[in-house]
């Protein structure tokens, strides 16, 4: 019997991993702060909408009793 040797050619599936995001550039807008960011591992790239950063929370009253 001839033939050629089976190849193990299996689909090199996708491995999962948690991507590291590294921040390429962002800059302010009137919905919040857009983020390009890059997986350094895989190179994957997105962008992030990231709320406008909530200011410390003011005491809505002063402290009595
Ligand atoms: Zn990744």
């Amino acid at each position: 019997m001839t033939g050629s040797p089976a190849t193990r050619s299996a689909p090199a599936p996708v491995i999962a991993h948690e991507h590291g995001w590294l921040v390429e550039s962002a800059h302010r807008t009137s919905e919040g702060i857009v983020q390009y960011v890059r997986c350094a591992e895989c190179g994957v790239r997105r962008v992030d909408i990231a709320a406008v950063p909530v200011v410390v929370p003011a005491a809505a009253s002063r402290e009595f009793g």
